[in-house]
């Protein structure tokens, strides 16, 4: 039976947030925000391991106490977030068969539901599959001055989250090329394969914390969420 590997690139300096610590390890609700995202990784049953990439500079993991079954830390990361997982994948050792569920630090109101809809969707795919969100508003195109230069037809976009799930050796192959040409997610880069991806509806609480304001939601759903 294939294990299922959650793989959380953590990275980034956080440098679209401003603050003087990486993201990843902004306090929330007396955690570092990434406790929250391995946590619930951790809690789906079927997860064999959770491995979380970071820099090889990253001076701020060890000052926390993490206290997360299944957790692993390699400290392997890169200059993009495309060479974070492709150095995370090839450290990891695990088989190719092996499904690995690749999960932004960042996205840490996921919960263990929409990991277990994605599993049971995906599971059985011969390429694998993401959660995403339909578009739901007016896609715009703008203009390098900040106008309207095209209303782009909203039918059939979805907008990408992770965790994004595929085989180990597969996706392996695929970022070797994907490093190179800057892709944003794995899919892209099975993309480059010629392959197609499966797309499961996601949440639009999974959002990725990116800018300030983003804490305020992210403490408030998770806030939420412990009152039951
Ligand atoms: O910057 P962005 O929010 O798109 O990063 C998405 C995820 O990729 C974050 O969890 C971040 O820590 C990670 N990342 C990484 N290595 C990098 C850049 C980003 O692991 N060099």
């Amino acid at each position: 039976m294939s294990a299922y590997i959650a793989l959380v690139p953590a990275a980034g300096s956080g440098s679209r947030f401003g603050a003087p610590s990486p993201k990843q390890y902004l306090q929330l609700l007396g955690k570092p925000l990434m406790w929250h995202t391995l946590s619930v990784l951790a809690a789906v049953p079927a997860m064999t391991r959770v491995v979380v990439v970071i820099s090889p500079e990253d001076d701020w993991f060890d000052s926390f106490d993490w206290d997360i079954p299944k957790l692993e830390v390699l400290r392997v990361g890169g200059s993009s977030r495309a060479a974070s997982v492709h150095n995370g994948l090839a450290a990891l050792a695990a088989a190719g068969e092996d499904w690995v569920l690749v999960h932004d630090a960042a996205r840490c109101c996921l919960t263990v539901a929409m990991v277990e809809r994605l599993i049971a969707r995906v599971a059985d795919d011969e390429i694998g599959g993401l959660l995403a969100l339909p578009v739901a508003d007016t896609v715009k195109r703008a203009t390098a001055d900040g106008h309207v230069s095209k209303t782009i037809p909203r039918e059939g976009l979805w907008l990408a989250q992770t965790p994004q799930m595929f085989r180990c050796a597969q996706l392996l192959r695929a970022l070797k090329n994907g490093v190179e040409a800057a892709i944003t997610d794995e899919a892209s880069a099975i993309e480059m394969l010629g392959l197609q991806p499966r797309l499961v509806e996601g949440e639009a609480q999974n959002f990725k914390v990116t800018y300030p304001a983003d804490l305020a939601l992210a403490r408030a759903i998770l806030a939420a969420g412990k009152e039951g």
